[in-house]
């Protein structure tokens, strides 16, 4: 009986029918977050880590390596370290999270650079390196010459552009969240987890549906998440919504072997698109509007709030 039970536990779990792929991608490591607390950061990355491997979910990390001195290094550090103990690659985000559009094309590849040594250093004795790079804003380059640049500059220092499909905005929630959590006012911080929830839930029933316009199946998807402590605190609730929507999380490289992201990026585009927006253009497509929506007027006004007492 033991035997058995082990046995069925062990086991990766089977695609059941329907069931789509989809990629976790934690963007903004060591965290994004208002406190300047790295207690509460080191936390986080301990939940999200310790949530990840309670559901066997691979996942893939993206660092800011300007954020490690704005606490204490050795301990932000230890944070990245934990990613890869976990067994989680480390893709790289930029030094300083700026966009191209105001860096243009030169800075830009300066701050890719700049971002690399101590993920470098950190990879090195599981005999891997960098290989990944997400944009931050998703902003990937305005105009054409610049984006054509970075894109070259990327393939040919080795590395792959990570896309996002699933963009649920969570930064935009975790913020208050944090300020929420700050202020010990929990019914407030349970209002705004139930919000994103509900959010996300409407962002990745729109993937799916516009996936399904797009290619006219369901392709595996590429969710961008934040390292915060909301995410840090929904990962049940997250699976939760995987299950529903039958979607099984896989690595970042397997979701990407599916045909759709063999589809060329040629948007060149001043705001930051998802893939999803990017394969409409290039397919003249219309995405569908329901479930296109902002998230809600009460969270955008949390964040302006949040945002403006910092400043
Ligand atoms: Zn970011």
């Amino acid at each position: 009986m033991w035997a058995i039970t082990f046995l069925l536990v062990s086991q990766p779990v089977a695609a059941r029918p329907h069931e789509a792929r989809i990629a976790l991608t934690f963007d903004d490591l060591p965290a994004l977050t208002i406190l300047n607390d790295q207690a509460y950061v080191d936390y986080l990355n301990l939940m999200i880590l310790r949530g990840l491997k309670r559901h066997h979910f691979p996942a893939t990390g993206f660092v800011n390596e300007g954020k490690l001195d704005e606490l204490q290094r050795d301990r932000q550090i230890a944070n990245l370290q934990r990613w890869l103990d976990a067994g989680i690659d480390l893709g790289n985000h930029t030094y300083s999270h700026e966009s191209p559009n105001a860096l243009g094309a030169e800075a830009y590849i300066a701050d890719i650079v700049r971002g690399e040594p101590v993920t470098t250093g950190l990879l090195r004795p599981y005999g891997r390196r960098l290989r990944w790079f997400r944009h931050p804003y998703l902003e990937t380059g305005f105009p054409a010459s610049v984006k054509r640049t970075i894109d070259g500059w990327l393939s040919t220092h080795g590395y792959r552009i990570a896309p996002v499909t699933i963009d649920a905005d969570d930064w935009e929630f975790a913020e208050p969240y944090d300020d929420a959590i700050a202020r010990k006012d929990v019914a407030r911080q349970r209002r705004i987890k139930a919000e994103y929830l509900a959010y996300t839930a409407r962002r990745i029933e729109w993937s799916i549906r516009s996936g399904r316009v797009l290619f006219r199946r369901d392709i595996a998807q590429v969710m961008l998440l934040h390292c915060t402590r909301l995410n840090a605190d929904s990962i049940d609730d997250l699976a939760a919504l995987f299950r529903r929507f039958r979607l099984r999380p896989v690595s970042l490289d397997r979701a990407m072997r599916d045909p759709a992201y063999r589809t060329p990026d040629t948007i060149a585009d001043k705001e930051g698109t998802d893939w999803l927006e990017r394969w409409a253009i290039l397919k003249h497509r219309d995405l569908p509007e329901a479930g296109d929506e902002d998230p809600p007027a009460d969270i955008q006004a949390a964040y302006d709030q949040v945002d403006n007492d910092r400043r």
